[in-house]
C-alpha cells in the first residue's frame, strides 16, 4: 500500500476494544459504523449509524433506565428538547393537551407557539388542581396531560400519581417534568406516569457544563414512538456530552443529599428574616404542600423560592448585586449556589400568582450553609424595604 492509503487504514481497528477494562466507558465517537458483512448493512436489530447512539450513549441510557425504573430512555440535546421531543412524538394535529400552569417557561412557550401552529389545542390548569379538577377539563380530543411538580419558581406540589391514575382510566397519557427530583427523589414511572422527563443538564450533569435531556418510559409502544420520532427528525446527542452526564450520575446520590440538607438549612434561616414574607419550599413545616411532598418525595433538592416583603425592583437588584457567594445566573443543579429575581418569568394564566412582594429563586450549592447565610445576611443590608 502507498502512503495515502495506509494513512487512512492504519490503526483503524483501534486495538482490541475488549482488551482494556476501564471504570468509565470509552467515549465512542462515530458517524460511520463499520458493519461486519453486507447482510448487517440492513439489519435493523442493532445500530447501523452513529446518530442512533453508540457505546457511550448505551452506557448512559442503561444507567438512566436503572435510575428511573424504565424500560427505555431516549436522550435529547437539552432538557427542553426532551420535553418538546416527547410531545412531538405522541401528539397529532387536532389533539388537545392539558398543561400545568406552573411549568418551566420555555415548555409553555413551546405549547403556545409550536403546538398551536400544528393545530394542537392547549389549556392550562391551576398548579394545585386535584385529579378531578384536571380531568374535568378533558375533552374527547385530550391526548396528553403535562405536569411539573413542584412547579417551576413557586414550588407548589401536585398529586401526580392521582392525576396519572385518573388520566389512564380515560386513555389520556401523562408526562411529568421531573427535573427537580433528578429521577431520584420522586420516581414518576412507579406512580403511573407514562413519560418521565428531566433536564440532565441540572443535577445529573451536576457541574453546570453540559446540556442533555431524557425521556424515560415503560410502555414498549411509547418507546418505539420516541425512537421513531428521533430517527424521523434526525435528533442526536454528542458522545462527549453523554460521557459527562454519566460521570455526573455517579455522584448524584451524595450531591443531592447535601444540596437538600444545605437548602433546608438556608430556607429555615430565611424564614426567620424580617425582609422575608414567605419561603416557598415544600419540605418546610410552613408549606401547605408538606404532607403531600413527604408522601411522594424522599427528600428535597437545593432549589426553592423566596417571597420578599414589598421592595422596589432597584432595591432587589442591589441585594442581588451585593451577593458574593451566590452567582447570578440561570439554570441550577450544579455544585454552586445561584440566585435570580423570578417575577419576570412568571406567566400564569389559569390562576394568577399572588405574592406579597418580589419573588427570588435560590439554588443552594455544596458550600457550607453558614457561609451562604452570612452572604445573604450582608447582602440584605443593601435591600431597603418600602
Ligand atoms: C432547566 C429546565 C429545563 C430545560 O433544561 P435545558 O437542558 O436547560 O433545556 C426543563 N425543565 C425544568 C424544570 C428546568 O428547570
Amino acid at each position: 500500500m502507498r502512503p495515502a492509503t495506509w494513512l487512512i487504514h492504519a490503526g483503524q481497528g483501534g486495538g482490541e476494544p475488549q482488551a482494556f477494562t476501564t471504570v468509565a466507558p470509552p467515549v465512542q465517537r462515530a458517524s460511520t459504523l463499520l458493519l461486519p458483512d453486507a447482510a448487517a448493512l440492513y439489519d435493523r436489530a442493532g445500530p447501523t449509524y452513529g446518530r442512533q447512539g453508540l457505546a457511550t450513549h448505551a452506557a448512559l441510557t442503561e444507567a438512566l433506565c436503572a435510575l428511573e425504573g424504565a424500560e427505555h430512555v431516549e436522550l435529547y440535546g437539552s432538557g427542553l428538547a426532551a420535553l418538546s421531543g416527547a410531545m412531538l412524538a405522541v401528539l397529532n394535529a387536532g389533539d388537545h393537551v392539558l398543561v400545568a400552569d406552573g411549568v418551566y417557561g420555555p415548555t409553555r412557550r413551546f405549547c403556545d407557539v409550536t403546538l398551536r401552529r400544528f393545530s394542537i389545542a392547549v389549556d392550562y390548569f391551576p398548579v394545585r388542581a386535584s385529579a378531578e379538577q384536571v380531568l374535568a377539563l378533558a375533552r374527547p380530543a385530550t391526548r396528553l396531560i403535562v405536569m411539573e411538580s413542584p412547579a417551576s419558581l413557586t414550588f407548589e406540589v401536585q398529586d401526580a400519581p392521582a392525576v396519572a391514575a385518573a388520566a389512564r382510566e380515560r386513555g389520556i397519557l401523562t408526562l411529568l417534568d421531573n427535573t427537580y427530583a433528578a429521577g431520584q427523589l420522586f420516581r414518576p414511572l412507579e406512580h403511573g406516569v407514562d413519560l418521565s422527563v428531566q433536564a440532565l443538564t441540572k443535577y445529573v450533569g451536576g457541574h453546570a457544563d453540559t446540556f442533555m435531556g431524557s425521556v424515560a418510559v415503560r410502555d414498549p409502544a411509547l418507546a418505539a414512538r420516541l425512537r421513531a420520532m428521533s430517527a424521523e427528525a434526525g435528533w442526536a446527542t454528542s458522545p462527549d456530552d453523554a460521557w459527562l452526564i454519566l460521570r455526573g450520575l455517579r455522584t448524584l446520590d451524595v450531591r443531592l443529599a447535601r444540596h437538600g440538607e444545605n437548602g433546608l438549612a438556608v430556607a429555615r434561616w430565611l424564614e426567620g428574616r424580617p425582609e422575608v414574607a414567605r419561603v416557598l419550599h415544600p419540605a418546610l413545616a410552613s408549606s401547605p404542600d408538606r404532607a403531600l411532598f413527604s408522601r411522594l418525595f424522599s427528600a428535597p433538592c437545593g432549589l426553592f423560592g423566596v417571597v420578599l416583603k414589598p421592595a422596589a425592583r432597584a432595591s432587589v437588584d442591589s441585594f442581588l448585586n451585593a451577593l458574593r457567594l451566590f452567582g447570578l445566573g440561570f439554570s441550577w443543579g450544579g455544585f454552586e449556589s445561584l440566585a435570580i429575581a423570578a417575577d419576570r418569568q412568571l406567566k400564569r394564566t389559569a390562576e394568577p400568582w399572588r405574592g406579597e412582594g418580589p419573588l427570588l429563586r435560590l439554588h443552594v450549592g455544596l458550600e457550607d450553609p453558614a457561609d451562604l447565610t452570612a452572604d445573604l445576611d450582608q447582602a440584605f443590608a443593601a435591600l431597603a424595604p418600602v
